[in-house]
């Protein structure tokens, strides 16, 4: 069986006791054994902060970009042998495996060509300058220029590849060295994918560090130079966030956690018609993809009373069409959950949610899966439930059941009625609302836009370009209030404002454009 291997202070460890074994989603078989014994995590960071920081500063935002895109090459070079990885360590079908790998070297990629906007420059400016003195001679700039700590990276198990990249684009693109931690249930291809671009060489010694396996002491020992952007659920953030050394030392902490996603069908939208089909179309994908493993999965449906039965019986139609099972086969369209716990959670999770919300599509238990032997295997199918009394259904906008469940909710179809009802999931990444009408949008918008990190307008007139509400382009924000965790990932350059520390500059005016590399009249 196979030992990951942490990258720390410059080489590749390996432990030789305290493992924990990863599994074959579909098969149960071990695949992979991981230990983070001995290491000293205080090094890891000191090695991050003293060689890989200053390595990255000397670097103006050109050459990092260089840096990214070489890394979104190396792993793009290599993308067919991290597919077959991913399908033998996390259970995704093709499909999803590209989604993943895709998302990450897409994102490092992005990262890459965004660096051509700041220039051969070091600092980013941050809005306009201003005179401060009787003339333009006295002048006030606000910079940002990176910590000089270290960016530890925590991810979930669901996105091994996009999970990390798309943190460590940001943090490298603004100049800080990265402590990647990856979920040890799928960290097999997190570590290949290290491991692909410490073999192409492709950054500075110190920028780039992996730890497979538990965390140890790694959080306790930061300080307020070093970054914590943690992606996970919210229990684990509430104990991270909480940690005595990052309350006192004011060390930023991003974190990326549930979210009860709605999807919205809004009252003026008509049976058949093109935003009817989107909304179908997407509401299945977010459902199934992944096998409903994403953060932006829809997990609230609404729709109009008048419209439920045909929704229901659309989706369900649908929803019974995926074919369960091993991705080795090649009929299966929809993989297991990632692990014996996830499985687990899964069902629980479903029991309670069914104590209010009656199943009307699926079993809410294990199945056995095509192409797998009958007993074994993480597998779940997509499961829909329904509660006509959106309002009072407690449990579904508070329990998220992180699997391919979704919960059918009728509701009087107004754009104040569906903002009422998707904010009391308490704050969430996405909300998508499906409407042809300006004035539902902008009701939508005004009321639950407090609530959400990012709304997604489903209309006739996007219908053929948009690539549905979950993926989480590198342009928008990704993040929400709330339960979501209240953080912000992307948004192009606003990523780079975790990395980095704001400075009002006040000087003369000559002096603050040579420093910033802007140059204007006097
Ligand atoms: P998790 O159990 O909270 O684990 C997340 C990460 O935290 C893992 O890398 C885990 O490492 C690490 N961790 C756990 N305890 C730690 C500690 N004491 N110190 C340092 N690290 C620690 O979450 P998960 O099961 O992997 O992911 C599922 C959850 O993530 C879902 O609730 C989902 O909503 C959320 N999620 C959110 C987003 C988003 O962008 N908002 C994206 C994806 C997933 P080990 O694996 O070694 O325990």
């Amino acid at each position: 069986m196979k030992t990951l291997r942490s990258y720390v202070c410059g080489g590749w460890h390996e432990a030789d006791t305290g493992f924990t074994t990863l599994y074959n989603p579909s098969t149960e078989e071990p695949v992979a054994q991981a230990s983070t014994a001995g290491i000293d995590f205080g090094a890891v960071l000191t090695y991050a902060r003293e060689r890989g920081g200053p390595a990255l500063r000397e670097l103006d935002f050109l050459a990092r970009g260089e840096l990214l895109k070489n890394m979104s090459k190396a792993l793009y070079d290599k993308r067919d042998e991290l597919i077959a990885l991913s399908l033998e360590n996390t259970g995704t079908t093709r499909r999803d495996a590209k989604f993943d790998l895709d998302g990450a070297t897409g994102t490092l990629h992005y990262y890459g060509a965004l660096a051509q906007t700041l220039g051969p420059n070091r600092v980013m400016v941050d809005g306009e300058g201003q005179k401060l003195g009787r003339s333009a001679r006295f002048w006030g700039e606000h910079v940002r220029v990176p910590l000089h700590g270290a960016a530890v990276l925590i991810n979930a198990f669901n996105f091994p590849a996009w999970g990390f990249a798309e943190k460590a684009a940001a943090a490298i693109l603004a100049g800080m060295p990265v402590v990647i931690k990856p979920a040890t249930s799928t960290a097999m291809v997190t570590e290949r994918c290290i491991e692909i671009l410490i073999e192409a060489d492709v950054v500075p010694d110190g920028v780039i560090s992996l730890i497979c396996g538990a965390a140890g002491d790694l959080v306790s020992r930061l300080d307020s130079q070093d970054v914590l952007a943690f992606t996970g659920s919210a229990n684990t953030a509430l104990k991270l966030k909480g940690a005595d050394n990052l309350l006192h030392e004011c060390t930023r902490v991003n974190v990326e956690a549930d979210s009860l996603n709605a999807a919205v069908l809004a009252g003026d939208v008509e049976p058949s018609s093109e935003t009817w089909g989107l909304f179908l179309n997407d509401v299945f994908r977010e459902i199934t993809q992944k096998s409903g493993q994403k953060c932006t999965a829809v997990r609230r449906i609404f729709v109009p009373q008048e419209h439920a039965d045909t929704i229901q019986a659309e989706l369900s139609q649908r929803l019974g069409d995926v074919v369960v099972g091993n991705p080795a086969d090649p009929s299966v369209t929809m993989g297991p959950l990632a692990s014996a716990a996830q499985l687990h959670d899964a069902v629980e999770g479903t029991r309670r949610l069914a104590g209010e919300a009656p199943i009307v599509h699926g079993s809410g238990e294990r199945v056995d899966g095509v192409g797998a032997e009958p007993g074994k295997g993480y597998f779940f199918a997509p499961t829909l439930l329904r509660n006509d009394e959106a309002e009072h259904a407690d449990l579904v906008h508070h329990h998220e059941v992180f699997g391919p469940v979704a919960t059918l909710l009728p509701y009087d179809g107004s754009a104040a009625k569906a903002a009422t009802l998707v904010a009391m999931g308490g704050g969430s990444l996405v909300a998508s609302y499906y409407s042809d009408s300006d004035d539902h949008a902008a009701t939508f918008l005004a009321e639950a836009g407090p609530f959400s990190g990012r709304i997604y307008l489903g209309s006739e007139k996007m219908a053929e370009q948009a690539p549905g509400s979950g993926v989480a382009l590198p342009q928008s924000l990704h993040g929400g209030p709330g339960r979501a965790g209240g953080g912000e990932e992307l948004g192009g350059l606003r990523a780079l404002n975790l990395y980095t520390q704001r400075v009002a500059l006040q000087g003369s005016r000559k002096m603050l454009q040579n420093l910033t590399g802007t140059t204007s009249e006097e």
